[in-house]
């Protein structure tokens, strides 16, 4: 008789609440193994008994056979004594352990359910609730931990029998899917508008014939509200964007399926496995010229965001609208997406023709995500839906646990503990109450879900943020440390982290605004940085700002300042953006010569900006990075031509821009196409990375370059700097996970701080 050998298998990681257990159950049961598998606070543990071989093929076999939604931060096993165990059982959760249960994010219809709600003869035909453990609703729904239906907005229902057998049965796909649910006992649809309910029959088919008809509705979705009107109807998209009081930012689209998108976009093969990625972001895609939108979708712009079905209602909707629908956040202008009932009536009254609306509540506001794609790899705009709370495995552990509060325009917050960080998901900009309200809620909300317990908070050296107020208040009302970081250490640190990596790196920050040590703006920063420190190696030389915000509105104000630095008057007074700008340009010009209101700054943002202005793109903008979008978007692509970079000798170097814009104005005069200047200009920054690069190689004798900042959503960019930084012997770590935009500050601030404690110890 071979000898029994018994191993217990900790398992950590997002591995409850996803079906981790019956697929365990599976696992040993095909191998033949005895023992049992359970939850407890620290994750799943496995007990196994049999022989050696078939423990070893269990482990092995582990991570292929996890369930799809589970994520495996480790496995931990240790060796028992056998005790003659038959038969594999599942045990009870031990709920009394203090739980740090991670919490998945909301995941679209897996495959067996949307065959369930496409086959006429399954109970759960056409059911819009459709899920099970390997799909469904998660994060939004959840209230409090342990996760169990009881913490769940889906306690108010109770399972019909059907349901209870299939929830209890560990051989089911169903077994402990908390949001299980039928149309006899789960959730369900009510068509109404503010004063009257329309019907609860067959809503779908009533909300598609108003749609059809150029009404616009509000759709209640798994994080929050949309408005969805008729894509190809452009009465109708002009009207929702008057009624939402939003000017040119584009607006997203629900299509059917991939060759959906294909018929409005150019999609690559990873832009489609992207469409269809479990999170369902939304994806910018290349518009195609027939693509047969109506031009108030996105308007100016050459790119479509497109995602296909988040949840079982959306694939209804879209297969019975049969085209592309408009989908964007049920908002007014910048208020946060509305999630509760009353308040969609409420608020979004005036917009919305019609309300599609459900009784299952939306406990946590989560937007769509969105992404795109650089080569053959993503990078995250938004952080949201499908993809926060997802944690992020960090290098340096986390000493004590850590809050960081963010920045203030795409707010996130981080929470960390042990080797673990938790970023929220977008929650947006703390200007608006609501939001601040939300982000309050998420320090709090992610706090009880992952056992944080922040001793230390940090937060951005820009005293106006209301995240730094609140990091302040906390502090002195709670007795926590408070830690300032720096805004483009935080950028440089958030993609160390992103990658894994603690540096030390030479940091490319290149953004829109940060507050800087020495008090000025920063945004084109070389810095020497590791977790816990940064130093400025170089930067861009600073200009004026004239007028401060409104010269970020205003990019033709930008384009004043680099001119007056480069161009005689006379020649100054011969170009488009002058002869454009002519009534209002003395006044700006005597604030760059006085320096009065007009804050200095070495901002890559504001540098594209001025460029957009001189080639004649855009001298004003509607929403925020419009200019540089429009400008990346106006290049062309076969353009190989570049323009000078000035570096100065002495350190901390200065990267002078007049070659540059010199170069820009020179071509604009001489009738260059504008589509040439951008790419020259494109090429230019380039070339100013790799300049850069070099000179703090010289002086560090580091080879590792990290970009981060906003300016790195810039998909062209970004394509052209990797290989040209590459090809001169860099390793470069950019963006994967969290955006390189403000939405990753918490993280990097989060790093900072376990960065700074380790160097403390
Ligand atoms: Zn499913
Ligand atoms: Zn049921
Ligand atoms: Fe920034």
């Amino acid at each position: 008789m071979t000898s029994r050998h018994r191993h217990r298998v900790v398992i950590r990681g997002i591995v409850q609440g996803v079906g981790f257990r019956p697929a365990m159950h599976r696992h040993a049961a095909s191998l033949g193994l005895a023992g049992f598998v359970g939850n407890d606070g620290a994750g799943v543990f496995v007990e196994v008994e049999g022989e050696l071989s078939k423990i070893d093929a269990f482990v092995e076999g582990l991570a292929a056979a996890a369930p799809p939604l589970a994520v495996i931060d480790d496995v931990a096993v240790t060796e028992l004594a056998a005790g003659g165990a038959e038969g594999f059982r599942i045990v009870d959760s031990d709920t009394s352990a203090s739980t740090t249960t991670l919490v998945a994010p909301d995941i679209a219809p897996c495959d067996d359910c949307l065959a369930e709600l496409l086959d006429p003869a399954d109970r759960r035909y056409r059911y819009p609730f459709v899920n099970c453990t390997n799909c469904g609703p998660r994060y939004s729904i959840v209230r409090s931990v342990p996760y169990d239906r009881a913490t769940t907005t889906m306690a108010g229902f109770v399972m019909c029998a059907g349901c209870a057998a299939e929830y209890e049965d560990p051989s089911d796909r169903r077994f402990h899917a908390e949001p299980t649910c039928c149309p006899a006992c789960g959730p369900s649809l009510t068509l109404r508008t503010r004063d009257a309910v329309l019907g609860a029959g067959d809503v779908i088919g009533e909300l598609v014939a108003r749609l059809r008809e150029g009404s616009i509705a509000a759709v209640k979705g798994l994080g929050g509200y949309h408005l969805a009107c008729d894509a190809r109807n452009e009465e109708a998209v002009a009207s929702l964007r008057s009624r939402k009081d939003r000017e040119e930012k584009p607006f997203a689209l629900l299509v059917g399926s991939v060759e959906e998108a294909r018929a409005i976009a150019d999609v690559s093969a990873v832009e489609a496995d992207l469409l269809v990625d479990p999170a369902r972001p939304i994806v910018l895609l290349a518009r195609r010229v027939d693509a047969g939108v109506a031009p108030s979708v996105a308007p100016r712009n050459g790119s479509l965001g497109a995602m296909l079905a988040p949840t079982p209602l959306h694939v209804l909707l879209v297969e019975a609208f049969g085209g592309p629908l408009v989908l964007t956040s049920g908002n007014r202008s910048s208020e946060p997406i509305v999630t509760d009932d009353d308040d969609a009536i409420e608020r979004l009254d005036g917009i919305a023709d019609v309300f599609c609306t459900h009784d299952r509540p939306i406990h946590v506001r989560v937007d769509d995500s969105v992404t795109r794609v650089v080569g053959d790899r993503q990078i995250v705009i938004r952080r949201a839906r499908g993809l926060a709370p997802r944690p992020a495995r960090v290098l340096a552990r986390f000493p004590r646990h850590t809050l960081a509060c963010g920045a203030q325009l795409k707010s996130t917050v981080c929470l960390g503990r042990d080797d673990v960080a938790f970023v929220s998901q977008h929650l947006g900009d703390l200007e608006n109450h609501e939001t601040y309200l939300a982000f309050r809620q998420a320090v709090d909300h992610l706090g009880a879900l992952f056992g944080v317990d922040p001793m230390v908070v940090a937060h951005d050296l820009h005293p106006d943020m209301a995240s730094t107020a609140h990091a302040q208040d906390l502090a002195a009302a709670e007795g926590l440390d408070l830690v300032g970081v720096q805004h483009h250490h935080a950028h440089i640190a958030s993609c160390l982290a992103d990658n894994e990596a603690d540096g030390p790196v030479i940091g490319l920050a290149f953004d829109g605004l940060g507050l800087g040590v020495d008090g000025t703006l920063w945004g084109g920063e070389v810095l020497h940085a590791d977790l816990a420190r940064a130093a400025r190696l170089g930067h861009l030389a600073s200009v004026p700002m004239p007028g401060g915000d409104m010269a970020v509105r205003e990019p033709w104000r930008m384009a004043l300042a680099h001119l007056a630095g480069v161009l005689e008057a006379d020649a100054l007074a011969v170009t488009d953006v002058f002869e454009r700008n002519r009534e209002r340009w003395d006044a700006v010009a005597s604030m760059v010569r006085s320096g009065v209101n007009a804050p200095l700054t070495s901002s890559v943002g504001r540098l594209f900006d001025a460029v957009a202005a001189i080639v004649g793109v855009r001298d004003e903008v509607t929403y925020e990075g419009q200019a540089a979008i429009e400008l990346e978007q106006a290049v062309d692509l076969t353009e190989s031509g570049s323009y000078p970079v000035a570096i100065s000798a002495d350190g901390p170097f200065l990267v002078d821009t007049g070659p540059i814009v010199r170069g820009v104005a020179d071509d604009v005069r001489a009738g260059v196409a504008a589509p040439t200047v951008a790419g020259r200009f494109h090429n230019a920054v380039v070339d100013l990375m790799v300049a850069a690069a070099r000179r703090a190689r010289e002086t560090t004798g580091l080879a590792t370059v990290a970009l981060s900042g906003g300016v790195f959503q810039n998909a062209l960019l970004l394509a052209r700097a990797v290989p040209a930084l590459s090809g001169c012997g860099f390793e470069v770590l950019t963006h994967r996970r969290f955006p390189a935009n403000d939405g990753g500050i918490s993280l990097g601030q989060a790093v900072v701080v376990a960065g700074r404690d380790r160097v403390d110890a």
